[in-house]
């Protein structure tokens, strides 16, 4: 069950005519989101929306629904090449991803939509332009080939919403936008979403939007994602023998794993296949076909792992991963950021756990001061690799000048000297967001004070330590679905 909430209000409370209403019923939406909540009335009043809101925040139904609805009171047929409502994605598994939204609730609505992106033949989108649809999802790209060859025109658009526009900026697609936003006509609705607001994402929008309605959803303990992340240090040559320990005994069934390479995740996805475990790769050099093939099977639990690359980290939004691990550490706290806000969607509890060998400690020293975060250690498993723990310990600590690292637990003693460096701060709390950089992302530092720390002391259960825990409180051993997790054997 979907558990994000805001106050009272339903969906009844808003002006959706009866075949939006059994849509979401059928959905089981029946509580809107905060962003939701927030950006639905003005939408439907078509004002312009300025919106910062995280994937995961219920934003992509916060702009469907109420275009959905005003195209549909419109009743107009679609012209050839000419739609009605334009959404700009950055990736092609973001467009993907609406177009499926717009179709699950556009079902009795006589609408049609299109997705364009690149990675595919052109045939079948210049097929569906010439039929004539109301909205057009799509990545820049090739939406500006289309237009370029005059295959889509954007004379008719009455709404545009741009989704997540700070990616957009990363990927260094904002001229691109600008060359789009030209070719809009003066009177339309916009819809501007972004989870962060750099300073060109603010250019942009003031350039799209007129006198928008401000929408922003802070983030509380209610729609910070519950991801109990977790650190495994493990020499680089057991990594794999921990990640089979984590598939098969920790419960997990559905878990999206994390390489840094294409090499790397195919070779891993074979590696679990031959061993009993169903999986397949996600990265750059498949094809979208075959991308699309993964994705539906993981989405359908025909397979329990998905190895991909960083590629992945966004735009998935597949219910229910209950882990998400990071294989290899990325060398960016953005990335991580991104890649442990694949689980825990929806108001769903979700584990990140992130193995670190000796080549990958100056990676997470980075991420976790990056992100002012003070991720707990889970030690009580029969990989745990002492030596690489120490080392991390020595890196969080570079100006320590007496005493080494010493035992499992035996240094950041509290009460020692000035400030301790908590990044294996037992009694940390780690909560990670999707927004980027600082400790913006809902992350909190360690929490307690001054209780020993040290790796190791994250508890005996695979998932201690986590969410509310503390040091000591919380459900030990509970995986994120409330199922007691398997404990794994001891050496
Ligand atoms: P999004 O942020 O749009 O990617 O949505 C994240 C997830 O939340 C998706 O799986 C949606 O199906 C789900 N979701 C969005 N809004 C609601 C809602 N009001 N009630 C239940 N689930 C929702």
């Amino acid at each position: 069950m979907n558990t994000i909430t805001t106050g009272d209000a339903t969906f009844q409370d808003f002006d959706f005519e009866e075949t939006l209403r059994s849509a979401l019923t059928a959905q089981k939406f029946h509580t809107p989101t905060p962003v939701q909540s927030q950006a639905i009335p003005s939408a439907l009043e078509g004002r312009d929306i300025l919106a910062s809101a995280q994937t995961g925040s219920g934003k992509t139904a916060a702009f469907v629904l109420p275009m959905l609805q005003r195209l549909g009171q419109e009743n107009i047929r679609p012209e050839r090449g000419q739609p009605r409502a334009l959404i700009l994605a950055p990736t092609r598994e973001l467009a993907g991803q609406i177009n499926d939204v717009i179709n699950i609730f556009s079902r009795n609505l006589r609408l049609s939509s299109a997705v364009i992106y690149g990675g595919v033949s052109k045939g079948g989108q210049i097929q569906a332009l010439r039929r004539g649809v109301d909205i057009v999802v799509a990545t820049p790209g090739r939406l500006l080939d289309l237009m370029g060859e005059r295959y889509i025109s954007l004379k008719r658009v009455t709404t545009i919403v741009l989704d997540e526009a700070d990616r957009m900026l990363d990927m260094g697609f904002i001229p691109d936008v600008k060359r789009i936003i030209k070719e809009l006509p003066e009177q339309r609705q916009s819809l501007f979403f972004s989870a962060t607001l750099p300073a060109p994402v603010v250019e942009l929008a003031d350039r799209l939007l007129t006198n928008p309605v401000r929408v922003s959803v802070e983030k509380t303990r209610e729609n910070t994602p519950d991801i109990n992340q977790q650190i495994m240090f493990v020499t680089r040559d057991q990594k794999r023998d921990a990640l089979r320990m984590i598939l098969t005994e920790y419960g997990s069934y559905r878990a999206l794993v994390f390489t840094r390479t294409k090499y790397g995740a195919r070779n891993l996805a074979k590696y679990l296949g031959k061993n009993g475990i169903s999986s397949d790769d996600l990265h750059g050099d498949k094809s979208q076909n075959a991308r699309t093939r993964a994705l539906t099977a993981f989405h359908r639990g025909k397979i329990q792992v998905l190895v991909a690359t960083d590629i992945a980290s966004r735009g998935i939004d597949v219910e229910d991963i209950d882990h998400v691990i990071n294989f290899e550490l990325p060398h960016e706290s953005e990335s991580y950021v991104h890649r442990i806000g694949r689980t825990a969607r929806a108001g769903k509890a979700g584990v990140a756990l992130s193995f670190c060998d000796e080549s990958e400690v100056s990676h997470l020293t980075l991420i976790q001061k990056e992100l002012s975060l003070a991720i707990p250690v889970t030690s009580d498993h029969r990989y745990h690799a002492t030596a690489v723990a120490e080392a991390a310990v020595r890196a969080a600590q570079p100006r320590q000048r007496s005493g080494g690292p010493g035992r499992a637990g035996g240094n950041n003693r509290a009460g020692g000297r000035g400030r301790q460096n908590n990044a294996y701060h037992a009694g940390g709390e780690a909560r990670g967001g999707e927004a980027r950089g600082g400790s913006r992302n809902g992350a909190r530092g360690p929490g307690g004070n001054g209780g020993p720390g040290g790796y190791g002391s994250s508890g005996t259960g695979p998932y201690r330590g986590g969410r509310d825990s503390g040091a000591s409180g919380g459900a030990p051993g509970r995986d994120p679905r409330g199922r007691r997790a398997a404990r794994p054997n001891r050496a």
